[in-house]
């Protein structure tokens, strides 16, 4: 361990925070989560990566790697171990104006993307906050704003530069090292950091976004007609449909629909997105041209001792009227939690389920539940979260990762199909045979 921390200190050209470091309080937790790392390293280079990597693997200590710190699982800290906080490597450029190719740092986050990238008429489907990391969005889908049009942040994904458990630095790509470029495209942090990703990201106009309310009462009927919209809309139309808002007043709350149209004509936005105004009767619209930087939110830090549980599911096109009757139900009822519907159809289901890791691209919704509030509030709530579950259960499959608060087996099974699963597997055998990166959803070595 001396030796191994002796060699660290020698190689590392960032910082190293222990506990009693006034930055250590701050340091040793991730968004949702707080923890008692014994080091937290703040790398500013590849070789920083790999140093760290070294020790963590020298030292038999735990190993946390931290993007943009948002994993509801609490993955970007530990008890005892090392964590990796790769938020010094941040630099967003434009490598490429004509193909439009952009090298983003793996400890960048969403708005940083954005906003570097708004000057050039330019943006990457990504998620809808941006303090978010692209590191664990990519890793593991990027349900955004365009994902309809363009599909998951992965999919505009071309090439990583990754830093593997025996501190090789490697590119992936669809030549070089293909079975790792299928793996980092799905199935998370398992096998490497990510030190730079390299997008090829699209043209962008400012969009129309914003939501359009309707009365709860109406939730059963706004849902189904939402959903059957979807399916012929344009594909520059994206929604998500919220129920039981705890910023709208929780169960009970009138149901929400944001959308986001991809493109500035007032003519062909109003075309996609009339048909959804005249489900119900509309009690707020605040659909407006808004540059598409600024349809990311920000995100937030819970206080000390606040817990965040997310589950989540998806849904084929059979199943659709059934999860969304039960649902309008649920949001209704006192003890509600959060309810997000997230059409996810069009440009991702186009890529066949096994050209990367991603195994979920012929389910048309997805479903999240997010209860939030204290250690107490949570277990409170637990039995009914739990019963809406058990009624979804024979409609819905899968899970999305980033929208998961646990990572038990059946977690990690419900991520990833068996077949999805075995493939990750022997690429983690081949790129972390002693399981290092194992601070995620994590895929053991077969
Ligand atoms: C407020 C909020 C809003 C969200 N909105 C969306 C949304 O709109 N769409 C969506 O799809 N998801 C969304 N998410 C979910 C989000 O995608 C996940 O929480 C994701 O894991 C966050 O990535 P991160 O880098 O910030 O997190 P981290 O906790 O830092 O990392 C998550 C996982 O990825 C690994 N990882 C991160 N960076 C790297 C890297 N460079 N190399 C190797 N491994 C790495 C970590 O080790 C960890 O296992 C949201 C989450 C929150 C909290």
């Amino acid at each position: 361990m001396t030796s191994a921390l002796e060699t660290l200190r020698r190689d590392f050209g960032g910082d190293i925070i222990e506990p009693g470091a006034p930055e250590y309080a701050s340091a040793s937790r991730s968004v949702l989560a707080e923890g008692s790392p014994a080091y937290v390293l703040r790398p500013r280079s590849v070789g920083d990566v790999r140093a760290g990597v070294t020790f963590a693997a020298g030292a038999g200590l735990a190993l946390s790697v931290r993007g943009g710190g948002h994993a509801f699982a609490g993955f970007g800290t530990n008890d005892g171990g090392v964590v990796i906080d790769l938020g010094a490597l941040a630099g967003v450029e434009v490598t490429d104006k004509e193909r439009h190719l952009v090298r983003i740092g793996g400890g960048a986050t969403w708005g940083q993307v954005a906003a570097a990238l708004a000057p050039y008429g330019l943006a990457i489907s990504s998620g809808d906050t941006r303090s978010v990391g692209v590191g664990g969005l990519t890793l593991a889908g990027g349900i955004g704003w365009k994902v309809r049009k363009y599909g998951l942040a992965l999919d505009s994904l071309v090439a990583a530069e990754v830093v593997t458990a025996a501190g090789e630095v490697l590119r992936a790509d669809e030549r070089e090292n293909p079975e790792l470029f299928w793996a980092i495209r799905g199935g998370g942090g398992n096998f490497g950091i990510v030190t730079a990703f390299e997008f090829a990201a699209h043209t962008t106009t400012d969009v129309f976004y914003g939501k359009i309310t309707f009365p709860a009462s109406e939730a059963a009927t706004v849902l189904q007609g939402w959903a059957d919209h979807l399916r012929t809309a344009p594909e520059e139309l994206t929604s998500v449909a919220e129920l039981a808002n705890p910023f709208a007043g929780g169960p009970g709350a009138p149901v929400e629909i944001r959308v986001a149209f991809d493109g500035d004509d007032p003519g062909l936005a109003a075309r996609a997105v009339d048909p959804i105004r005249r489900l119900g009767t509309v009690i707020g619209d605040e659909v407006a041209l808004t540059p598409y930087a600024d349809t990311l939110v920000d995100g937030m830090t819970p206080p000390p001792g606040v817990r965040v549980v997310t589950r989540s599911a998806f849904a084929g096109r059979e199943a659709v009227p059934a999860v969304l009757r039960i649902l309008a139900e649920a949001g209704a009822a006192a003890g509600s939690p959060f309810i997000a519907v997230r059409s996810v159809g069009g440009a991702v289901s186009r890529v066949p389920d096994d050209a990367t890791a991603y195994a979920h691209r012929l389910a048309e919704l997805m479903f999240v539940t997010t209860v939030v509030g204290p250690q107490p509030v949570v277990e409170a709530a637990r039995p009914a979260l739990d019963a809406l579950w058990g009624r979804l259960a024979p409609h819905v499959s899968g899970a999305y990762a980033n929208f998961l608060a646990s990572a038990t087996e059946a977690d990690v099974a419900a991520v990833y199909p068996a077949r999805t699963h075995e493939r990750l597997a022997a690429v983690k055998r081949h790129y972390d045979p002693g399981n290092l990166f194992a601070g995620n959803h994590n895929v053991r070595p077969r």
